[in-house]
């Protein structure tokens, strides 16, 4: 698995370096200047700069287990983060990344499944507001549905729990930054995206994934 790794610094640094070493030393010598911070989480399958088309310098990611904004009462490296990336970047979006499948929320849903993480148990302790509205709203779903509207919610709370943080807050205020959730699908690479009028996740772009060149079974 390391020598995998080890070949692929050799092959990024023979074709996607060579052929973009004008962008990594524009960032060396004039630092980062990223428009937007993405909250998503640390699932593998999810990888921020490919599903958005963005290069190094574009993006300010912050990851972790359910893509969580702790609140703004609880110190670490989420909200350092933010602060950062709003205080210094001056990052003019906010994107908050779920996804279907993920662990976090499935974990969130079924906390005996954290018994002997005492970790994560601790650190998803924070989605109990997450299951309380599933449990208030969503009982009556399947649980595949259920999940999809954990993953939801989930995104929605931590959105408000952005808007606590003051200088969030004062920049929405002002109509300097912006704020989306998201939600990745990861089966079919659809993205959709909070629409605050409707108050349902749409996708992003529907028609712009071409459809199989070999029919699916
Ligand atoms: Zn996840």
């Amino acid at each position: 698995m390391i020598q995998k790794l080890v070949d692929g610094v050799h092959a990024f640094q023979s074709k996607y370096f060579a052929t973009h070493r004008a962008l990594f030393r524009r960032l060396a010598e004039r630092g980062q200047h990223p428009e937007t911070l993405f909250i998503t989480c640390s699932d593998s399958r999810v990888d921020p700069n490919l599903i958005t088309s963005t290069k190094p310098g574009e993006l300010f990611i912050v990851r972790n287990i359910g893509n969580v904004v702790p609140h703004v009462t609880v110190p670490g490296g989420t909200a350092a983060a933010i602060e950062y990336a709003v205080e210094v970047l001056g990052v003019t979006n906010v994107i908050v990344c779920g996804h279907t499948h993920c662990g976090a929320i499935n974990a969130i849903l079924n906390p005996e499944t954290m018994d002997r993480l005492p970790f994560v148990k601790r650190w998803l302790a924070q989605g109990e507001r997450v299951r309380a509205i599933v449990a208030e709203r969503y009982g009556q779903l399947d649980e595949g549905a259920r999940m999809l509207a954990a993953v939801e919610e989930n995104v929605l709370v931590q959105l408000e729990n952005l808007r606590a943080f003051p200088n969030v807050a004062d920049r929405l205020d002002r109509g300097v930054l912006s704020m989306a959730g998201w939600v990745f699908e990861i089966g079919s690479g659809d993205v959709f995206e909070f629409d605050p009028q409707t108050g349902q996740f749409a996708s992003i772009a529907p028609s712009s994934i071409p459809p199989p060149a070999v029919p699916c079974e």
